[in-house]
């Protein structure tokens, strides 16, 4: 099966752009996983193809017409009616990794990218089917490149296109923490060596550690991820759910 990406824009010739490389354009080459965009702008009415206007109440900037938007959302769930469909937004809920392998295992993505101030609102009353996705709290000039993330984050999971099956599951937030840090030859850099246990053989002893410097460094550098990681530890330790105190 192969795994459908449908993009909406403004920008259709930034697609599969660097996707086209590496292991995403093999696996596209190998039809693991096709591409197809949708101009929206294909779907102004007016005689100067205007896809936004003033923002209502005043203030900078220019936002997506509701009335292109729908046009261009009905055209897509024509296409893939089955297919999941997101709208990047700094106002969306952080994606997530979890997220990423349902859908990597799933028909594929629509996803609407925005420009300017972002999308007329009512476009997510009309299709609350829409879900708005974030990429992390930064403001982009586009949609685009939070879209070529996503993808990228899925092909790399579709069956087939990573050497290693591991390499899949031992990645960061796969355990709701960090991976832990790497190294590799020299074995000496300008007077910094390798971990010695790293060199030891003994495999017992680098999971260990392995497992302790990734617990580590994520509470350290993600306290959010430590703290969701030691609720959900302690959980499944008492078997139950139990409500969290404020
Ligand atoms: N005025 C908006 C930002 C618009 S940026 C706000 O302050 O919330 C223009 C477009 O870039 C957005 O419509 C969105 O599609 C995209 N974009 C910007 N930042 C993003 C992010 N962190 N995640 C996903 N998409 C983003």
């Amino acid at each position: 099966m192969t795994f459908a990406a449908t993009i909406l824009t403004l920008y259709p010739e930034m697609f599969p752009g660097p996707l086209r490389l590496s292991l995403a354009g093999r696996a596209l080459e190998e039809q693991k996983w096709s591409i197809d965009t949708i101009q929206i702008r294909d779907f102004a009415t007016d005689k100067h193809r205007s896809v936004d206007d003033t923002p209502a109440g005043g203030g900078a900037g220019m936002v997506l017409k509701a009335d292109v938007l729908g046009r261009a959302v009905d055209h897509a769930l024509s296409r893939q009616p089955n297919t999941p469909i997101f709208a990047m937004t700094p106002r969306g809920a952080p994606l997530m990794q979890e997220r990423v392998r349902e859908l990597a295992a799933g028909p594929g993505v629509t996803i609407l990218c925005g420009r300017f101030e972002g999308f007329d609102e009512r476009i997510f009353e009309a299709y609350p089917q829409i879900e708005q996705v974030s990429l992390g709290d930064i403001v982009l000039s586009g949609g685009e490149p939070a879209a070529l993330a996503l993808l990228d984050a899925c092909i790399r999971l579709l069956p087939g296109v990573m050497g290693a099956p591991d390499s899949g599951t031992e990645e960061s937030f796969e355990e709701g923490l960090l991976e832990y840090p790497h190294y590799t030859r020299p074995y000496e850099w300008g007077g910094r060596t390798i971990p010695e246990v790293l060199r030891s053989g003994d495999h017992a002893k680098i999971a260990a550690w392995r497992k302790a410097r990734s617990e580590e460094d994520t509470r350290l550098r993600r306290p959010d991820l430590w703290e969701r990681h030691r609720g959900v530890r302690d959980q499944s330790a008492s078997g139950a759910r139990h409500e969290k105190k404020d």
